[in-house]
């Protein structure tokens, strides 16, 4: 069994475990399930806290767990091991990792994977959904390959995957014997997505822990092989999962994508303050959406205004990268799974990546 799969069979646990009750709340609510693993052939251990009781019906307690994580799918037996309670502020459990301010979660911090083959790791981040953050990381990262570069392209969006569509790719990747999963190759790119790995409307819920796990797993368990940039796509927001990638994956630098309206740019402002906090540094800045050039009579309407994300770069210090307009056709060709700059590799939207891509490879080597 891949890890990845082992992931996912711990989350399925974990959401299987919501169903076992413990003195009014469910046990991962409260706090108790400290850890689960699966190891191979399914065998499963959950780990739990409890607070000592004497009046306490523990094998009834036991018994529950194993008979939930039993029930989930490719689980061939369970152990449940049961801890003495720790102090919360000392407790990672599931379901209490959103608990608790950042720099705590810091203190007890993951550790940062190393990429041995990988020379640069270029995070695409956005403060909101929906700006273009995913088009604009895979438009960039198609663009720094017909640059000559080696390319990676990680989408870490593990609530809403969409790499796999916008470049036509879906199937489970292979693994090799050391089980590390071989990334599909796609338009001269690696490419991995947990969006091969799961079905496209199976809905994601990761908890605490789980989102560490699986974004080390999607980082360290590919076998990525020699790259100058592995470009990751972050999921949309400022959230645990956004600063797990920060404090863990081993990051060269984030773009920040925003439209130019003020309400997506208190949410890119949000964005560079938690890189900076997190001492990644912010590469640049895209204006996604810019301004919309009509194509029937040429005129341009600045639909979200124009230039509220150049202003906000300048006011924050960070590198302006340049501006992609709102297009039509960018829409139209990511569905068909095929990103515009492959599309019209000639057309003026082409030529913005193509300069986004320049300036950050710049930024990259200063
Ligand atoms: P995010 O990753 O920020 O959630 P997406 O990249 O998935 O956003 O883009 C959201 C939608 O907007 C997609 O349908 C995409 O094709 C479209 N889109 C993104 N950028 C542009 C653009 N510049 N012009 C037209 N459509 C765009």
């Amino acid at each position: 069994m891949s890890s990845v799969m082992a992931e996912l069979m711990k989350q399925k646990i974990a959401e299987a475990l919501r169903a076992v009750a413990w003195q009014g709340a469910d046990i991962v609510t409260n706090g108790m399930v400290a850890g689960v693993t699966v190891g191979e052939g399914g065998k499963a251990t959950v780990v739990l806290q409890i607070v000592p009781d004497k009046n306490a019906d523990m094998d009834a307690l036991r018994t529950q767990v194993e008979k939930a994580a039993g029930a989930v799918e490719g689980v061939a037996s369970v152990a449940v091991v049961l801890t003495a309670h720790q102090p919360s502020a000392a407790r990672a459990g599931y379901g209490s990792a959103s608990q608790g301010p950042p720099q705590q979660r810091q203190a007890h911090g993951p550790q940062k994977i190393v990429l041995p083959g990988v020379k640069f790791v270029v995070a695409v981040a956005s403060g909101k959904g929906g700006v273009g953050k995913s088009t604009t990381a895979v438009n960039l990262a198609v663009a720094l390959a017909q640059m000559g570069l080696k390319i990676g392209l990680l989408d870490a969006d593990i609530y809403g995957p969409s790499i796999p569509r916008m470049l036509g790719i879906s199937g489970k990747p292979e693994a090799r014997e050391d089980k590390k999963l071989i990334p599909h190759e796609r338009y001269g790119m690696a490419v991995m997505s947990m969006g091969f790995l799961v079905p496209e409307d199976t809905p994601m819920v990761w908890r605490g822990p789980m989102v560490h796990s699986a974004i080390t797993q999607l980082f360290r368990d590919v076998d990525w092989g020699v790259r100058d940039i592995l470009v990751v796509d972050l999921p949309p927001g400022t959230g645990d999962a956004q600063l797990t990638m920060a404090q863990s994956a081993p990051l060269s630098g984030a773009v920040i994508v925003s439209t130019p309206q003020d309400i997506a740019l208190i949410d890119a402002r949000k964005g560079i303050a938690m890189f900076e906090k997190t001492g990644v540094p912010v590469l640049g800045v895209v204006e996604n959406m810019s301004m919309f050039v009509c194509p029937h009579c040429g005129t341009q309407s600045d639909i979200f205004g124009h230039g509220g994300a150049r202003t906000e770069a300048e006011k924050l210090g960070a590198p302006f990268l340049g501006e992609v307009p709102l297009d039509i056709a960018i829409r139209i060709k990511s569905d068909e799974g095929v990103p515009m700059v492959l599309a019209e590799p000639g057309g003026a939207v082409s030529g913005h990546y193509k300069e986004i891509a320049e300036k950050l490879w710049q930024a990259l080597n200063v």
